[in-house]
Order: structure tokens, then sequence, then C-alpha cells
């Protein structure tokens, strides 16, 4: 028998669609944007789905054909031109590969552009149509997705990371890769069955590592072992999308038993609406925290949700950092994005005291202006090889600045958006977490998994801004009705 042939391929992008800023191509050539072997190089050995795949078509001998592979750092909807460019790209290399017996897809599932809002089921309906109906298409989606029928409908089985923090991505593309090759050698046939349930996980409350995730996901497991079941994932929604489909939803995949589908469906959806209210969450404001950091272990891991990168946030707000500067008896550490703070330290040598002018806000009135003393001023790539939230393993935060206030906190201060989901950020510029009293992480739970083995505290805290926790602030315009808790709908 010929080898088979497997195409490897995806545009990966989670838009929040509540951001003026669109994201585009150089915010893609910024990030992680490969094409053939250069995939192979970049994430053979990561804890990145394309890591495991990789590691499943190679054990099975089969010839993998990477075609391209985008992705950007979570941001604003995709503009038109961006992604018409991106998918032209991605389907001209598919053309140099063709034919091929099966494809192996990398989405993230809450991409939108300008035009499609539903761009992941977009770009997969178009590799369908072009590889047709009788090849296999299986891939991996992230748990922040908000999942499309058509999504569904154009692809034989998506399987969702099953840890938030991500630490499972590469898992979870070896089980996608070994669903693929199962079938081909038709051992067995998937089919796919989705369950949108008329409710959507508040972003706090999507931590798997503790209640009321983890029983649930603990119960998805269970089930998943059940005759004929090939996938159950549960898939929390990503809130800050304005698309029809945004929410919570379940896949499970069988081996051709419908009848099993429906019931393991039922039955995970009747637990997650009778424990409707835990998923709820509680948002906890900085005024209540502040009196516990005095009693609490060291350091203080705060998590800024209003200013969270991973959700698109720009991770350039100075909310916990000024009320921290005013109580001034903690030290702490910030990372903010800050070009033109970072042009304004280059003009001086480290140890030098000068005023510098945090650009948190377009209103130069509201703008902080702080006393520091330069530390360093450095190029910010780093690599990360633990299994860490995104499984990526080179970083960029473009040129960087780290300075001390009067206060004895430090910023440190980067080009280029920054993913708070690796301790390498402060230990590779020589800065120590145990340090501080409190390091504040611009996320949810994505850093939790970088900061849990040395901050033995971790506060969620509801902050102001584009990702601010409560999402029944957000104006929505598409999205489902009834759904909990916006509407009472049990
Ligand atoms: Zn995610």
């Amino acid at each position: 028998m010929m080898s088979l042939r497997i195409a490897l391929l995806g545009i990966y992008h989670e838009s929040n669609t509540f951001l003026d800023e669109l994201t585009t191509l150089p915010d893609f050539e910024k990030g992680h944007w490969l094409f053939g072997d250069d995939m192979i190089l970049e994430y053979k050995d990561a804890h990145h789905e394309i890591g495991g795949m990789i590691e499943v078509l190679e054990r099975e001998g089969v010839e993998l054909l990477p075609v391209m592979y985008a992705e950007a750092t979570p941001g604003g909807i995709i503009a038109s031109e961006t992604y018409n460019h991106l998918l032209q790209k991605m389907m001209d290399e598919l053309e140099r590969v063709l034919p091929v017996d099966g494809c192996l897809v990398v989405p993230h599932g809450a991409a939108v552009s300008e035009v499609f809002r539903d761009m992941d089921g977009h770009w997969l309906s178009l590799l369908r149509e072009r590889v047709g109906g009788n090849i296999p298409i299986i891939g991996t989606i992230d748990p922040h997705a908000n999942v499309s029928s058509l999504m569904v409908a154009a692809t034989d089985g998506l399987v969702a990371y099953k840890t938030n923090p991500h630490v499972d991505q590469r898992q979870v593309g070896k089980e996608a890769a070994d669903m693929l090759i199962r079938y081909l050698k038709k051992a067995i046939k998937p089919s796919s069955f989705l369950f949108q349930i008329p409710l959507a996980i508040s972003i706090e409350q999507q931590y798997t590592g503790k209640d009321p995730c983890k029983s649930l996901y603990d119960y998805a497991t269970q089930l998943s072992k059940e005759k004929d079941i090939l996938s159950v994932s549960i898939v929390l929604g990503f809130p800050y999308a304005d698309v029809k489909e945004m929410g919570s939803s379940v896949i499970v995949i069988t081996d051709n038993n419908e009848k099993r589908a429906l019931s393991i469906g039922r039955k995970i959806e009747d637990y997650i609406i009778e424990n409707r209210e835990a998923f709820v969450g509680v948002k906890k404001d900085i005024s209540s925290v502040l009196p516990l950091i005095a009693e609490s272990k060291k350091p203080i891991l705060m998590l800024d949700m209003g200013d969270n990168v991973g959700g698109g946030a720009p991770g350039n707000s100075t909310f916990l950092l000024e009320i921290l500067e005013r109580s001034g008896n903690s030290k702490c550490f910030i990372c903010l994005y800050d070009p033109n703070a970072v042009r304004q330290a280059e003009q001086y040598e480290p140890g030098a005291c000068f005023k510098i002018n945090i650009s948190n806000d377009e209103d130069e009135s509201k703008q902080l202006v702080i006393n520091a003393r330069l530390v360093a001023l450095s190029e910010g790539k780093f690599k990360e090889t633990d299994p860490r939230h995104g499984g990526q393993v080179n970083f960029d935060m473009g040129r960087i600045a780290i300075v001390q206030t009067e206060k004895g906190n430090t910023i440190m201060l980067t080009s280029l958006r920054a993913f708070p989901c690796s301790l390498r950020q402060l230990t590779a510029f020589n800065i120590h977490p145990k340090g501080f009293d409190v390091i504040i992480a611009k996320g949810v739970n994505a850093p939790i998994a970088a900061y849990e083995p040395v901050c033995p505290v971790i506060i969620q805290v509801n902050t102001p801004g584009v990702t601010q926790a409560d999402m029944t602030l957000f104006k929505y315009k598409n999205r489902r009705k009834p759904l909990f808790p916006f509407e009472r709908v049990w």
C-alpha cells in the first residue's frame, strides 16, 4: 500500500469583537506564521497540538504534508483583506500538496473576520469543498471556541483541549491525529454531534483545576469511557465575541452511534443546567482584595481580568499598578505593553532616573507619569519549553525596558503585546518572581500554569477594561437568545 498523505493546516485566532482595532497582517507576521517544514521545526517538540500531530504521523510512518499555520495574539476582528490573504496563501499551498488522503486542521474556533463572523466555519467549509466529501478532516479546537454547526458539518471530528490553562494541547493533537489514522485504516467511522447549550460560562469560572469546571470535566471523562464514544469535548466558549454561536457547547464524537451521542450530550447539558448558578461566578473588586495583601503568603498573583491579553485586551492598563503605587507598601511586578514608554527609556542608560509617561490612555491628561530608575534595556525574546498555556516555545516582546518606581515596584515595558503564560518572561531578564509581594498578570486563567509553582495565593480581580469579567455589561447584537445568565432560561 502507498503511504497515506496527510495535510496539516490552520488559521488560529481568538477575536474580541468589542475592540475597535482590527487584527491585520503584521499581527500574524509578528506572531507565528509558518509554512511547510518550518511548522515542523517550530512545533515538533512543543507542547502545542501540532507537536502531538507530528508525533503520531511520524510514528505511523505516513507522509506528513505541512501546508500553513498562522496564529496571532488574541485581538480585534480580523481585517477582511488580511483574512483573504491568509486564506489565499493557505489554499495555494494546499494545491501544491493535493491529492491527500486526509487533513489535520488547527482552528481556534473563535475567529471572526469583518465579513465572516464564523471565520473558522468559513475556511473549514472551503477546505471541505476543495478536498471533497470523502477525505476525512479532523482537528483540534480551543475550549474558548464558540462552535458553529458549520464548523462541525465541515469536519469529521473536532477535539477540544481538556484543560484551562491549556497544558494538554500536545495530547489533544495526538488524539485528533490518532482518530484520523484509525479512520483512514477503516477501524472507526467518526460522526460528530454538537450540542449548543443556552448558557455562557463566565470567564473566571472556566478554570479546570477547580470546581465548578473540575467536576464537569471529570463527569465528561467518565462518560467518554462508554461504548462507541471516541471523544467528548466540553467547549466553554468565548464571551468577548458578539456572534450567533457565542456560548458553551459540547461536541460528542462517536463511532457511528447517534443514539449514544444524543444520550451523552443530553446528560452533560442537564449537568450544566442543573449547576448553572455555579458557572456565573463571583466578581471580586480590588477594594475587597487590598486588605488580603498583608495577611497572605507572598508572592500573590493578581489576575487583571479586565486587561486580559489572552482575551484580546492590549495589556496596558495601569489600574492595579496605580492602586498599589498609592497604597505604597507592597513590592509589585507588572508587565505593560507600551512601545512609547520603551522609546522614552531608550534615551537613557541603565541606572538613570527620569520621569516616564505610561500611555495607558489616549487622553494625555489620564496618562500616568512616574519617577523611575532604568534597570535594563533589552531585546524581549525568550523560550519556554515546559507545558504552558498556548504551547508556544518562542516568544518575542520586541524591545523591552525594565524600570523601577520610587515606591519599589518593577515595571516591564514591551514593544509587542506579551502573553503572560511563562515565568521565563521574567527570569530570562534577571527578574525573580519570589522577590515580589504581588505579581500582576494580564489574564484570568492562562497565567496560572506558569505562576502557580511560585505564587501560593492567586486572586482574580474584577478590573475595568475591554475584557471585564461581567459579560452582562457588554452590548451584544448577534448572540443567541435566550441565553443564561443574560436571560432566565429555566
Ligand atoms: Zn483558550
